[in-house]
């Protein structure tokens, strides 16, 4: 699609790298023996609001947040678009995020799929999330260890106002992106595994792994949700070829 057709770019530079990135993904797509279709998340969190306003124009409809108060202010702004929260989420917030979010991506801990239950089932709301797993093992990431993934789906399964309908997982930061492949391995088994083993009330439809440094590596390993911010966001110098 051209910006321009739609109200003209305003030379900020999203609409190139948008380009690239598409062309990148859909490249990637190729390689990927799953050939699956890729949702692509702008992670707006560095972004200025005419930043976000200039991807509009060129057709990105989803966008993620890692902070909760950011995510508000925006979504007000920005009403039509649709919003993801990415980041660490405190049970005292839940209440101002669910019903304005599409997608939960950082569902990390069970004490909080508690909280959305109770605070969805008093709003009236059938939240959906992603179970985040510390696939690395990082004692600094966040995220359930996969051996208690399937425990954690069986009980989470029973909840009826939060559905889970995927995972995710943030990699270490690293040089050569080729290090994270077993990582985005790793997950992509355990999606499969639970999604033939078919655990009730849990959906597995979204795979959400790769960010600007392993984004093509993500969805060649199977990834169809990817979180992009700096490739998109980024000032020159920063975005990585
Ligand atoms: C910031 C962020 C991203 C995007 O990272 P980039 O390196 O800017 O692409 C993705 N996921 C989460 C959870 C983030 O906080």
């Amino acid at each position: 699609m051209d910006c321009d057709e739609l109200g003209g770019s305003q030379g900020l530079g999203i609409e190139e790298n948008i380009s690239k990135v598409r062309e990148r993904i859909f490249k990637a797509r190729l390689r990927s023996p799953y050939r699956q279709d890729v949702t692509l998340v702008a992670v707006s969190k560095t972004a200025s609001l005419r930043e976000i306003e200039e991807a509009m124009r060129c057709g990105i409809t989803d966008f993620g947040e890692n902070r909760v108060q950011q995510l508000l202010t925006r979504w007000q702004m920005f009403p039509h678009a649709r919003w993801h929260l990415v980041g660490r989420l405190q049970s005292n917030k839940v209440k101002d995020v669910i019903g304005r979010v599409v997608l939960i991506h950082s569902l990390d801990r069970w004490e909080l799929a508690e909280y959305i239950e109770k605070r969805a089932e008093k709003q009236g709301l059938v939240v959906e999330a992603l179970l985040q797993v510390n696939v690395s093992q990082e004692s600094t990431k966040a995220g359930v260890e996969p051996d208690a993934v399937r425990d954690f789906l069986l009980e989470a399964g029973r909840l009826r106002n939060l559905k889970i309908v995927g995972l995710m997982t943030m990699a270490p930061e690293v040089e050569d992106p080729e290090e994270i492949r077993p990582i985005f391995k790793k997950l992509k088994r355990l999606f499969d595994e639970i999604k033939r083993e078919g655990i009730p009330g849990v959906e597995m439809r979204f795979l959400s792994m790769g960010m600007t440094q392993d984004y093509e590596v993500a969805i060649e390993e199977g990834a169809n949700m990817v979180r992009i911010g700096r490739a998109l966001f980024g000032h020159s110098g920063r975005q990585g070829g």
